[in-house]
């Protein structure tokens, strides 16, 4: 019957760091067509780091990263986090930004001395760029950094580029899934030329940028009818609710709260290369009960 191999499955799983909450999610792992990877966090460590900054208008580096780490210190975000490091690591003296607002996958806005900032991606800032601007912004997306804006009032006054790493599990992780025929996706909300980068790093077979939470969730379900089952695998605040859409959520064991109440299986120690032995273990499974 049934019940014997998936408790053997769950065990098994178990001891090797993989938690499915139920049996059923075994089951709905039987016959996965597609894995879709969030990117940061989940492909990547993480924890990204600055590296360069850029100053335009007649700003230095210094002010750029003091005021962006001023703006962003009221962020939890990744790229906030590391931003308001580099700023301490430089013992940079921050101000307390006035009217913070931040919006959700593009950024940060708040009140310096009475100026208006906004921090964030390329689609959040509307001043217009300067030809060194551009340059720049191309060569960091080229090499895989994310790109964080920094306005004043009318201007772009700098660049902060940030890498992330990517796990060094991941690439093989990848071309074992596609061995087991399964068809790999990267979702970013990220831009377009970082995610290309980074999907290439990783070797998927397809990547989607600039998605939000709630387009992460249509691409699941549009994977979901070309392709049948598809497994979501991420760790954030905007992951979850892709989580909860595909056919099996599964959920990097540091990931959020949010994330880990959303998944169906949890990587406890945030082991990609469990992936492949998960999909394995659920075939098993199957071959045992048919
Ligand atoms: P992901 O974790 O998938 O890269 P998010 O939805 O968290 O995506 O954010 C999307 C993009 O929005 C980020 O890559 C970044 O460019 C920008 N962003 C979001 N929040 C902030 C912030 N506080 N500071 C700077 N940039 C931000
Ligand atoms: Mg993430």
């Amino acid at each position: 019957s049934v019940m014997p191999a998936l408790l053997s499955a769950i065990s098994n799983g178990a001891r090797r760091g993989v938690l499915f909450k139920s049996g059923n999610h075994v089951q709905n792992l039987q016959g996965v067509r597609v894995i879709a990877f969030d990117k940061t966090g989940t492909l990547t460590k993480g924890v990204p780091e600055v590296r360069d900054i850029v100053a335009f208008h007649g700003y230095d580096e210094k002010e750029v990263l003091q005021a962006a780490a001023s703006i962003e210190q009221l962020s939890t975000h990744p790229l906030a986090e590391a931003i308001v490091k580099r700023a301490r690591e430089k013992d940079l003296p921050l101000s307390r930004p006035e009217g913070m607002e931040s919006v959700t996958g593009f950024g940060i806005t708040g009140k310096l001395n009475g100026a208006l900032w906004k921090v964030g991606k390329e689609q959040f800032v509307d001043a217009p760029f300067v030809e060194r601007a551009k340059e720049r912004v191309n060569e960091f997306a080229r090499q895989g950094k994310t790109v964080v804006f920094v306005q004043r009032e009318r201007e772009l006054v700098g660049l902060i580029s940030l890498e992330d790493v990517m796990r060094p599990a991941a690439k093989q992780v990848i071309e074992e899934l596609k061995r087991q025929g399964i068809y790999t996706v990267m979702l970013t909300g990220d831009s377009e030329e970082t995610g290309r980068s980074l999907a290439a790093q990783a070797g998927v077979d397809a990547y989607y940028a600039n998605c939000l939470p709630d387009e992460k969730v249509k691409r699941i379900q549009k994977l979901q009818e070309r392709y049948g089952k598809v497994v979501m695998v991420g760790d954030g605040v905007n992951d979850a609710p892709a989580l909860a859409t595909a056919s099996v959520g599964v959920g990097m064991g540091e990931g959020t709260d949010v994330a880990l109440e959303t998944a169906d299986v949890v990587l406890v120690k945030n082991e990609l290369k469990r992936i492949p032995y998960t999909v394995r273990l659920a075939k098993r499974v199957d071959r045992v009960t048919k």
